[in-house]
């Protein structure tokens, strides 16, 4: 063994390579250098642990160049590539929630008034610009934006009943994916949780007997990702709001999504609007930005000035304020809601296609995949918005059926674009309503080279 490791070749001859002398212009010759070591790194472990006959060891050192180049491409490849997401859910978490414009401002690349008066040519705020928008497009007072929603609820909390009580719902103690539990963030800010209700009925009567002198506000939660049904209740907001004046608190209300229209408009159900509850009594809203604001990541709180203007004021502002990426796409996003042209936002574009364009781009996929011997069928399929808001709710949709099984499905995922789709009785099928319409032409190369790839016509389930 001890004859076959001295057969790897010292990482300078290595990089002699005429394949490797030509890497280092492009990659640079310290990284170069870093992938030469892996790769024997590698070759002499596969050595020392017996899995290689010495027979087959100057082969493998004769591939080692081709392994280092290998190597290199791995680590130049970008992080989190374009996928595909096929899978009919708008909102997907793990594929980034909301998509943005195609289209990022200019100023991004450039320098940039993030925290410039031009007018007054002084020192400027940076959220200044996005809080008249805000304020107008929620009718609130105030408002202030922070990274995410779990960092506006903290924030919240931290302002206005850091060591005193804030009182929830027991039906309303959410956990949403990606470790948000509301009890956590409220232990997290300093308050104290005050618990009241049952899991599936709570009245106006149980929030009344918990207000003690120390109670610094009600907080209400969104269900977000799921509903509780049968025998249920919850007092109106407004009544809470109502009961939350009379003693001077603060009603705040985690609304998630950020919704801000009638999502009966696209034939989904009924969600509350950050307006209606701003409306109903509630002081301080929060939700996210990559939601159905179809924004960036980033937490929104609106409300009554006397509430929300402290935030931008505390100590936690300064750490969970957003930076000038999101804020230049976010006025992006709020600008395009503020005039009507939803269809400059890629989540809005989607929700509008109608099933028929659907269907038309089905087909010419369909087409095309079938002349090159892939068996694909136009489907009907329910797509769905995701992200926690509007749980098992679908709306209409359509796209291709492959056949196919966990091989294909599989196959399509390792492809290049990764394409995520999903399996509806043993069949891979692909949803059109989230594959962004530049997106087509590429899906169908992936669709063949996956196809292909795992084993063409296979009998579904294989
Ligand atoms: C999504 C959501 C959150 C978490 O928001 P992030 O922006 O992911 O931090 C909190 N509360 C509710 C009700 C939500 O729907």
């Amino acid at each position: 063994m001890q004859a076959a490791l001295r057969r790897i070749p010292a990482v300078h001859r290595l990089l002699d390579h005429p394949a490797l002398r030509e890497a280092v212009t492009s990659h640079g010759r310290e990284t170069v250098m870093e992938a030469c070591r892996a790769a024997t790194d590698q070759l002499r472990r596969r050595i020392s642990d017996g899995q290689l006959p010495s027979e087959a060891v100057d082969r493998a050192c004769a591939a080692l160049p081709a392994e280092v180049l290998v190597v290199l491409d791995g680590w130049a490849r970008p992080a989190y590539p374009e996928v595909v997401n096929a899978t009919g859910v708008l909102i997907h978490t793990n594929l980034g929630r909301a998509p943005l414009p195609g289209d990022p401002p200019r100023s991004l690349a450039s320098y940039l008034a993030l925290e410039l008066d031009i007018a007054g040519g002084g020192r400027g705020q940076r959220l200044a610009p996005l809080r008249g928008r805000l304020e107008r497009l929620c009718g609130a007072e105030s408002a202030v934006m922070v990274n995410n929603n779990a960092a506006a609820l903290l924030l919240i909390l931290s302002a206005l009943a850091r060591g005193r009580e804030v009182i929830v719902s027991r039906g309303q103690l959410i956990e949403i994916g990606g470790s948000f539990r509301l009890p956590d963030v409220m232990a997290a800010s300093g308050c104290r949780l005050v618990e009241v209700g049952c899991t599936n009925r709570t009245h106006l009567e149980d929030y009344q007997r918990a207000i003690t002198g120390d109670t610094a506000a009600i907080l209400s939660a969104h269900h977000s990702n799921f509903r509780i049904v049968g025998f249920t209740a919850e007092p109106p907001l407004s009544a809470l709001a109502e009961l939350a004046h009379s003693f001077g608190l603060p009603m705040i209300v985690d609304q998630g999504s950020g919704n801000l229209y009638d999502l009966r408009h696209w034939g989904l159900g009924d969600e509350p609007t950050v307006a209606s509850l701003l409306a109903a009594g509630a002081d301080v809203v929060c939700f996210s930005g990559d939601k159905l604001l179809g924004g960036p990541q980033a937490g929104i709180v609106v409300g009554r000035r006397q509430w929300v203007e402290p935030l931008g004021a505390h100590p936690l502002y300064r750490a969970l304020r957003p930076d000038k990426t999101a804020l230049v796409l976010m006025d992006q996003v709020l600008r395009a809601h503020q005039s009507g042209r939803l269809h400059e936002i890629p989540l809005y574009a989607m929700l509008a296609e109608p099933v028929e364009a659907l269907a038309r781009r089905a087909r010419r996929i369909g087409r095309r995949l079938r002349a090159a011997g892939v068996p694909a069928s136009g489907c009907a399929t329910r797509a769905a918005l995701g992200g926690g808001t509007t749980p098992e709710q679908t709306l209409a949709s359509y796209g291709l059926s492959l056949g196919g099984g966990q091989r294909l499905f599989d196959a399509l995922r390792l492809g290049e674009p990764p394409v995520i789709a999903r399996i509806e009785d043993d069949a891979v099928v692909l949803d059109l309503r989230t594959v962004l319409p530049h997106q087509d032409r590429a899906l169908e190369a992936a669709i063949a080279a996956a196809y292909r790839s795992s084993g063409g016509a296979q009998p579904a389930g294989r």
